[in-house]
């Protein structure tokens, strides 16, 4: 699992998408930090898994890079961050493995929300 752990080189990505991903999409209340966690990064994106201390509801959002500027996508999920960690884990971390999941959430839009494009 290293590779959640020392990747600096996008420090300030993370901080700002976490920023952007700072509030509960269902009831508005602000996540806690500890409950926002990074499930997987490369360079130009970065995936989270948030779990709202509230009303308990899950979210997953990622963060891409693109030049057109930071945008987020999050999609609601009932998986725990422990069992999003074993799906990502299951995988050696890639582009690809990111680019796939990213399909992945912008196939499903009937259920997710693209709740902020920042230029
Ligand atoms: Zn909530």
């Amino acid at each position: 699992m290293s590779h959640f752990l020392g990747s600096s080189g996008n420090l300030n990505t993370s901080e700002e998408g976490k920023q952007l991903i700072s509030n509960c999409p269902i009831c508005k209340s602000t996540y806690k930090k500890v409950d926002i966690n990074t499930l997987d990064q490369n360079d130009e994106a970065e995936l989270f898994h948030a779990k709202c201390n509230n009303c308990k509801d899950k979210l997953m959002a990622m963060i891409t890079l693109t030049s057109l500027g930071m945008s987020v996508i999050g999609i609601m999920t009932d998986l725990t961050l422990e069992d999003t960690k074993r799906l990502i884990g299951s995988d050696p971390v890639s582009e690809d493995h990111l680019l796939n999941f990213h399909s992945f959430l912008k196939n499903e839009q009937k259920n997710f929300f693209n709740y902020l494009k920042i230029k």
